[in-house]
């Protein structure tokens, strides 16, 4: 891949938050089969792993979109017992990017015992919030980020995430958060419930609504009159640049630039998100020697 900048094409993924009209719920849909696609292809991963991914990445956009517009949020979920890291970092923009990391001996990300899920969110130039979460034994990424919204905001609320497969090719990726508003009526919150546990699990509703996230929010307010507050395109991409590739190798010891000098002469990075190859010439790299 040559050097890029963010890819900012139109996609046909979107995220639609609708509340209904007597303030009972919050309702937000995203349909991410194009970002969950590519963030698969990009990171060469197939089978149980991408299902994770998929979920990480759907759930991150989710997530962000409880929040204020102006948040970007990062999500880190940790493998039971080592076994491999999945990232996803879900940006203001609708720009959305992740990373899988697995150990040499490891071919499948399994969630279990040992597992963690890492959230963070911040605003640009400001503070960065932090909270970790235990998702339950045998638990889904999903799980891991309901765990997430119960402990971190004061509403209930119900996310659920999914992947759907066909022939071992992405048919659709999306998901949902159901929140309560405080001052909901008894009612309306047992009709929300029985239809929440009617509902198939979020893969094959993906698939019986072709994917589409305006008919995901039709579907969960069926007969329930609500207004649509927003309509955010998101897409997979990333932001990196020559800069923040070479900063990636402040952490690399003075002695292994040293022994990387002698064996080349031009040194070859590239971004852990997005695979985009850096070239960093000699002299680049013997200025971040003495600077170190
Ligand atoms: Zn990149």
């Amino acid at each position: 891949m040559d050097e890029s900048s963010e890819n900012n094409s139109p996609t046909r993924d979107r995220v639609l938050r609708g509340i209904t009209i007597d303030d009972n719920f919050r309702v937000i849909c995203a349909t991410t089969s194009e970002l969950v696609r590519g963030a698969i292809a990009t990171q060469g991963i197939d089978g149980e792993t991408a299902q994770h991914f998929g979920n990480l990445m759907t759930g991150t956009v989710l997530i962000r979109q409880t929040m204020s517009p102006d948040y970007r949020v990062q999500s880190v979920m940790k493998g039971a017992g080592g076994r491999g890291t999945l990232v996803a970092d879900s940006h203001p923009s609708g720009m959305t990017r992740g990373i899988v990391e697995l150990p040499s001996d490891v071919d499948t990300f399994k969630i279990g015992q040992g597992s963690a899920l890492q959230m963070m969110r911040s605003m640009a130039k400001g503070k960065m919030f932090r909270s970790v979460v235990e998702p339950p034994p045998g638990g889904t990424v999903a799980q891991g980020l309901m765990t997430y919204l119960q402990e971190s905001e004061q509403i209930v609320s119900v996310i659920r995430t999914g992947v759907a497969w066909r022939n071992g090719e992405l048919l659709h990726a999306g998901g949902f958060v159901v929140q309560l508003l405080p001052d909901a009526e008894r009612g309306a919150l047992m009709i929300m419930t029985e239809r929440l546990e009617a509902l198939p699990p979020a893969d094959e509703f993906l698939a019986e609504i072709g994917g589409s996230a305006k008919r995901m929010l039709d579907e969960l307010l069926y007969g329930i009159e609500y207004a649509q507050l927003d309509d955010q395109s998101v897409h997979h991409g990333c932001n990196c640049s020559r800069e923040t590739v070479v900063g990636a190798l402040a952490t690399v010891s003075p002695d292994e630039i040293k022994k990387m000098l002698e064996e080349d002469e031009i040194i070859e990075l590239s971004c852990d998100y997005c695979k985009t190859n850096y070239q960093l010439g000699h002299a680049q790299l013997s200025g971040m020697l003495e600077s170190s």
